[in-house]
């Protein structure tokens, strides 16, 4: 099997690379923010990303008569690690989990909205489904949602609180799950676009253990028109379903972990501890050549999840539309956010006490990675859903075991 990118493909690379050469800027681009480097959360980003815009490089996959190109995702899947890889801003929820989701399930008017916006760079989003009782178990959400009228427009009244919304604090839209029928767990949520800036949103601050800011969000009497509601009422549960699988592989991207372990091989290769350098020593050369192999491990199931979506998104064009594939989603998640950690854990072992010195201390080892890294690597294996629940699906959905909860 050749595992290598076509000609075409590696001119592609190679054009991306130059661009983001051209665009180099420290601003824009910080590894250290690990997974979160690729929200857009300054105005510095967003400018940027209107540039990859102008390249014509958000919706690369998605149909022509919504402004796409019909591609292939594999050039989407090149982009993004090209663009993980330096520590930049991706193109994330935008392109991958909302303009998709509308693509597939509409309405109309929501594409004619949101997609040229989203093309042009020009929106940002924050995805609402977890609530204080509602994390792994996403079906449960109680945010409640009742029928309403305002100005003459029929919609929905709601009222109740989401935990964990990343990006809220400076996105202009909020992705969310609704309540709409208190009888049916499942078949009882609906989809919604609702502007975050306005009277009855109360946003308010999280700090994580890796210094990124995600939010609870609070929502007081705030009304949504019929217009705005996602695909179909009651719904809402199968979108946000197939959005996990998009999300669970798009918004963590493999390249930032092979730049950790690039980083911990170079410390190896160049550090001398009590005389003895590491590379000589017998348990840290077994420890590399173990994460080296399980790194490509990632790589490999992240292209998997390339290939199948590719067949599937040919299947769509052709009019015989398939979702998202879930398993290997979940699996490329589990086990790239799994070995994420493991690296951060070795780099500390490997690097010592002084790889407890915070980020960016010139004279720490791998200037300090290894302890942030530390922190921020546990929060991947939770976001997007935990290791737990992908655990759950591959056992369900991939061996066909009985569902255990
Ligand atoms: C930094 C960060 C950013 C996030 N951003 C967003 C966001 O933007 N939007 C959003 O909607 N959500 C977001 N989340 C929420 C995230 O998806 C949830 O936190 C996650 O789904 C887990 O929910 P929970 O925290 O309530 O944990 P719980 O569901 O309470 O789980 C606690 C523990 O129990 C385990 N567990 C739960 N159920 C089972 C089961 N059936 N079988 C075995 N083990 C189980 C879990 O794996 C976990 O270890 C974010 C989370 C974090 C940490």
């Amino acid at each position: 099997m050749d595992f290598d990118f076509t000609p075409e493909q590696q001119a592609f690379i190679a054009e991306v690379e130059a661009f983001l050469d051209e665009n180099d800027d420290p601003e824009v681009f910080d590894v250290t923010r690990e997974n979160m480097a690729q929200i857009c959360d300054t105005p510095k980003r967003r400018a940027f990303m209107k540039k990859v815009a102008e390249k014509g490089w958000l919706g690369i996959t998605w149909p022509k008569k919504y402004g796409g190109q019909e591609g292939s995702g594999i050039y989407e899947y090149l982009l993004n690690e090209a663009l993980a890889r330096r520590g930049g801003p991706q193109i994330g929820k935008g392109v991958g989990i909302i303009g998709k989701t509308i693509i597939a399930h509409g309405p109309e008017n929501l594409r004619q909205e949101f997609l040229p916006l989203i093309l042009n760079a020009e929106v940002e989003f924050a995805v609402g489904y977890s609530e204080p009782n509602a994390g792994s178990d996403a079906a449960s959400m109680k945010l409640r949602a009742e029928r309403a009228e305002r100005d003459g427009q029929t919609g929905w009244l709601l009222n109740g609180q989401k935990t964990w919304t990343t990006s809220a604090h400076f996105a202009d839209w909020y992705w969310l799950g609704a309540r709409t029928d208190p009888n049916d767990k499942h078949r009882g949520i609906t989809l919604m676009l609702v502007p975050l800036n306005q009277e009855g949103i109360t946003i308010r601050p999280i700090w994580t253990m890796g210094d990124e800011r995600t939010n609870e969000v609070f929502i007081d009497n705030v009304f949504v028109p019929d217009s705005y509601v996602v695909g179909e009422v009651n719904k809402g549960f199968q979108y946000i379903s197939e959005a996990l699988d998009l999300e669970r592989f798009t918004m963590f991207a493999f390249s930032p972990i092979k730049q950790r372990l690039d980083l911990l091989t170079d410390y190896v290769s160049t550090t001398t501890r009590d005389g003895v350098p590491l590379k000589e020593d017998p348990v840290i050369r077994s420890k590399m050549a173990q994460l080296h192999t399980q790194a490509e491990v990632a790589r490999v199931l992240g292209l998997r999840f390339v290939h199948e979506s590719v067949k599937g998104e040919e299947a769509t064009r052709a009019g015989n539309r398939v979702p998202p594939p879930t398993v290997p989603a979940s699996e490329y998640k589990l086990y790239a956010t799994e070995f994420s950690r493991r690296l951060a854990d070795a780099s500390m072992d490997i690097a010592g006490p002084g790889s407890q010195l915070r980020v960016r201390t010139k004279d720490a080892p791998m200037e300090g990675r290894a302890e942030s890294t530390y922190r921020y690597t546990v929060i991947d294996t939770i976001g997007g859903g935990a290791s737990e629940i992908q655990k759950n699906i591959i056992a369900r959905r991939g061996l066909g075991l009985p569902k255990n909860f």
